[in-house]
């Protein structure tokens, strides 16, 4: 039985005038994504995206894949056959049987959707025959029985029933939402080794944003292996977003001003409105719309409010952060599914550790911090951090 991937997307279905756009975007990630596979195709037919490959073997690694791309919400490996009543019966008998092998399957379920029209049976017979056929062949071992379950049953087989072709499957690759990437401008993500800034990234990539990320550390305070685990994570949402460019500036030169010159509790906040004015510049740079952060309202001394509101203060572009409202735990779930935490717990230092206060100042009053700043040449400081800076491409892991 030839074999397909049907992949449904979701929010871009809701989509009015734009719509092709978006499908049209779609179709390309799905493509870019697969395109290391034999003979690759990518079509889209009413309403489904369908995806081949000369590739049997590999269609299970090829679903899951496909699943990874923003805007996809559905993925199923579909048997391909004529739209004939008989081939279709006994396609659905013979797809079942070899599903029931791989798993424990003792009641199911038959959906059939007709688009074609012309198809001399109507969707709930073709079901009831589909349904009678399997049952008819399957109960062959008394041990292991197989019966009709319309509410709950263990496996709910899809008939799609087109034109010259019909379609049947099942169980489907669950895919994350989102809109395709490259439909919603582009972002520059402040990317630490923590568990939250690479979920922040995500996010929004998952929103159709295209990433670029910068790294602050403080080398040789702070090891290769420290910037290691940054590329790490940011091959990891390469897996998602396409290969990633990686700026990474040394930050110590302004620790170290600021350490001179600054009240000592002001350290973490001042050095937090550098990060953000180097970003800043750099944005212009490369274009970026927006900036993107992995603060939290709350979760550590740095993100009171106030200290958000003086960190956000520092530029003039709008910043993003997309986990403002959530708990640390929902986080943490987040980073494990999409499979940035086990590297984001490895202990290595962070620059904001190299000189972090003993008692950091949880509300940073404007003024202060402005007056603070005075005493240091903050331009100077920049445009060297910037001159200094190392642009990594990170290739995409799996
Ligand atoms: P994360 O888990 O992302 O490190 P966090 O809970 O440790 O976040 P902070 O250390 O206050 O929080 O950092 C807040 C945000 O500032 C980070 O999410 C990140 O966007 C940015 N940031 C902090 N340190 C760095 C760094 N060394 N390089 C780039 N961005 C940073
Ligand atoms: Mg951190």
């Amino acid at each position: 039985m030839e074999k397909v991937l049907i992949v449904k997307y979701g929010e871009i279905a809701l989509k009015g005038m734009n719509k092709p756009y978006f499908e049209r975007v779609l179709m390309e990630r799905i493509r870019s994504c697969i395109k290391d596979y034999e003979e690759a195709q990518v079509w889209r037919y009413e309403g489904v995206v369908f995806v081949r490959a000369n590739e049997p073997e590999r269609m299970e690694e090829m679903a899951a894949e496909v699943a990874r791309v923003f805007g996809v919400s559905t993925v199923s490996i579909a048997a391909e056959v004529e739209s004939d009543m008989e081939v279709i019966s006994q396609a659905a008998a013979e797809y079942m049987r070899q599903l029931r092998k791989e798993r424990v399957i003792r009641t199911f379920k038959v959906e059939t959707k007709r688009s074609n029209k012309q198809f001399p049976v109507t969707s709930p017979e073709i079901s009831r025959r589909v349904g009678a056929r399997i049952l008819k062949t399957q109960n062959d071992d008394p041990a292991y029985p197989l019966t009709v379950d319309v509410h709950e049953p263990d496996c709910l087989l899809f008939i799609d029933v087109r034109r010259d072709k019909s379609y049947i499957y099942h169980d489907k690759h669950t895919g994350f939402g989102g809109l395709p990437l490259g439909t919603n401008g582009k972002g520059l993500v402040l990317l630490s080794g923590g568990i939250d800034s690479p979920v922040a990234a995500w996010m929004m990539a998952k929103r159709g944003m295209l990433i670029e990320a910068i790294h602050f550390h403080s080398y040789p305070y702070t090891s290769d292996r420290a910037k290691e685990k940054v590329v790490e994570l940011t091959r990891i949402l390469g897996g998602y977003c396409g290969r990633i460019k990686l700026h990474c500036v040394n930050l110590l030169e302004i620790q170290m001003a600021i350490n001179e010159a600054c009240p000592q509790e002001q350290m973490t906040i001042l050095s937090r409105r550098f990060m953000m004015k180097i970003a800043q510049r750099l944005s212009q740079r490369i274009k970026a719309d927006v900036l993107i952060t992995g603060e939290n309202m709350g979760q550590v001394a740095s993100q009171t409010v106030q200290g958000l509101v003086v960190t956000d203060q520092s530029v003039q572009m709008p910043v993003m952060r997309p986990l403002i409202g959530m708990d640390k735990v929902d986080i943490m779930e987040l980073a494990q599914k999409i499979g940035t935490f086990e590297t984001s717990i490895q202990p290595f230092e962070d620059c904001c550790t190299v000189f972090l206060p003993k008692h950091p100042s949880t509300k940073p009053r404007l003024e202060k911090i402005l007056d603070s700043e005075k005493a240091l040449d903050q331009e100077g400081l920049i445009q060297r951090a910037l001159e200094e800076m190392e642009t990594i491409t990170v290739q995409p892991g799996k």
